[in-house]
């Protein structure tokens, strides 16, 4: 039997992941957010188990040796991030359909290893991304340059993935991304009943 279809949307800071992800998850109800892991600081307004699990570094490394990671990585910032197979579970035990924020790294190591994942890209000007980032104002001067030097190289990687949505306009990227998303799924139900 085909997978159920494992969505991975990856690109860099500030490209407008997790607004397109909260925006995209009202439209398609079938879908939940697999919560990862990360040893980063928790930002004001996030809540311990929504955004993300917030670990300290022994937490993780520890979590990291009981193999309970599909994939982790260590970011620009120093800080660690990780998918949890048991957030994956869950989500599958809830008949629901998974989504992953991911890094590039992380979403490359996805795409490889997970059977049916459908990785898509979220573009946006290096410019605009800078504009955002300090917009937002949730990382330091520092972190933000960071962030935007990674957003170079990321950008030139965008080919190595099955979609790549430019996220300028927001709600034409919204419709962008829930037809693919749509589309991936009504496949997978098609195949799924032949
Ligand atoms: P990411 O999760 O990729 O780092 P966010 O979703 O946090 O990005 O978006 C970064 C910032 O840019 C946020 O302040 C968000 O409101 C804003 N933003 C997202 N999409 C757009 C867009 N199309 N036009 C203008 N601002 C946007
Ligand atoms: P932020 O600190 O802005 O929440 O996230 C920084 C980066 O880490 C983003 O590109 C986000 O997609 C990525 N990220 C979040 N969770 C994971 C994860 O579990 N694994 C990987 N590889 N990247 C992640």
């Amino acid at each position: 039997m085909r997978p159920d279809p494992v969505f991975v949307i990856t690109g860099p800071s500030g490209a407008g992941k997790g607004t397109l992800i909260r925006a995209l998850l009202e439209r398609v109800p079938v879908l939940e957010v697999a919560v990862s892991a990360t040893t980063r600081p928790q930002r004001p307004g996030e809540t311990d188990g929504v955004e993300y699990h917030f670990l300290d570094e022994h937490a993780f490394v520890a979590r990291i040796e009981e193999g309970a990671f599909l994939e982790h990585v260590q970011y620009v910032s120093g800080k660690r991030y990780g998918t949890l197979r048991s957030e994956m579970q869950r989500v599958a035990d809830d008949g629901r359909v998974c989504v992953l924020e991911l890094e590039l790294e992380g979403a490359l190591r996805v795409q490889e290893e997970v059977e049916g994942s459908v990785t898509l890209f979220i573009a946006a000007p290096v410019e605009e991304l800078e504009r955002r980032l300090r917009e937002r104002a949730t990382e330091s001067t520092g972190e933000i340059e960071d962030r935007i030097a990674l957003a170079r190289y990321q950008l030139e990687q965008a080919h190595r993935f099955r979609y790549m949505v430019r996220n300028d306009d927001l709600a034409r990227a919204t419709g962008t991304l829930t037809a693919i998303v749509e589309q991936e799924l009504e496949f997978a139900a098609t195949m799924a009943a032949s």
